[in-house]
């Protein structure tokens, strides 16, 4: 069994945005070589996340608002005594840092419409994405 990891970093504009990551986690997927296995996408960050869906713009927008409703800036948090992003922190927590992908053929098995997004929450930023492949070359 073979392991290879490798990161790329995406430079987020605005407080919260959402970036297609698709093509940067394929090219590491090509990279490794690893023809059958698993495919681990994460992203080292306790005020962003990593989604999959259709990366249609009037979609993204949509999920956005739905991130927004869900986890509001103007509320009471606890954490905002000694920091003021708990909402980005929450949306972070329920939406999770990573994804997992098989790998069949040397590509990562996935519907047309599940692209992997990263969801910036508390830019902008510069942030990390780790992609280990884990399987048979
Ligand atoms: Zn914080």
């Amino acid at each position: 069994m073979e392991v290879f990891s490798q990161e790329f970093s995406v430079s987020t504009r605005k407080q919260m945005e959402i970036i297609d990551v698709t093509r940067g986690v394929e090219n590491a997927v090509a990279s490794s070589g690893i023809k059958e296995g698993l495919c681990i996408i994460h992203t080292p960050h306790a005020t962003a996340a990593i989604i999959v869906n259709e990366g249609e713009e009037g979609l993204i927008y949509d999920i956005t608002k739905k991130i927004e409703a869900l986890f509001p800036v103007a509320e009471e948090y606890r954490h905002n005594r000694v920091d003021d992003n708990a909402h980005a922190h929450l949306a972070s927590a329920f939406l999770g840092s990573s994804k997992v992908f098989p790998i069949k053929n040397s590509r990562i098995l996935r519907g047309t419409w599940q692209n992997i997004l990263l969801v910036e929450l508390d830019g902008p930023r510069t942030r990390r994405v780790v992609v280990t492949v884990v399987g048979e070359r």
